[in-house]
């Protein structure tokens, strides 16, 4: 694979940065606030930022000797499932974005490798692994739909907030005995 495939970024594509305004010269500054859709399979297997969800750039661009350090938070709304009882999940989440893109054909360019140091292609930065990475991140892989989530009966699968507090299932219908056999099984 050659190290730079060809120039493939949209700049109108929303989670591209275009730094065309920002002097090469190391101090200069341009902040970037914009409301982008979220692009598709943003998050973990139980949550995630919904395809399409406003999500909110607020971002600092720099430019340092070797490139442009953007830093600054993304925000946009999530959507899962209570991993302990599968309830839906409604919340938001702030992800930290500080990520260096090296000048093509800068020393940093030339000495590092692509995983280590993101890379410019013209004056054109892609947003998005590094947001994705970030999100993966922040995300919870055991998501709950509160702290203290009690989850649900092994036995009924019924929500334990649902249950009164003697709950139990001491005696099994004979005729849920095989069925309740064939569930360990599957634990
Ligand atoms: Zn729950
Ligand atoms: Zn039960």
């Amino acid at each position: 694979m050659p190290k730079h495939s060809p120039s493939s970024l949209n700049p109108r594509s929303p989670l591209v940065l275009d730094t065309r305004d920002l002097p090469r010269r190391p101090g200069a500054l341009r902040t970037v606030k914009r409301v982008v859709p979220a692009p598709a399979d943003l998050g973990v297997e139980l949550i995630g930022v919904p395809e399409g969800a406003d999500l909110d750039l607020d971002l600092r661009l720099e430019s340092v000797s070797e490139g442009v350090l953007v830093s600054g938070t993304i925000t946009g709304p999530v959507k899962g499932e209570c991993g302990r009882c599968l309830r839906e999940i409604n919340d938001s989440v702030v992800v930290n974005v500080q990520e260096l893109y090296a000048y093509e054909n800068s020393t940093t360019d030339t000495t590092t490798d692509e995983d280590e140091v993101g890379r410019m292609q013209d004056d054109l930065i892609d947003l998005e692994p590094a947001l994705r990475d970030a999100v993966v991140l922040t995300l919870p892989t055991n998501p709950l739909c509160r702290e203290d989530c009690p989850g649900l009966c092994p036995e009924c699968g019924v929500h334990w907030d649902d249950l009164p507090a003697d709950h139990s299932h001491q005696q099994i219908d004979p005729r849920w005995a095989g069925l309740s056999q064939l569930t360990r099984k599957e634990e």
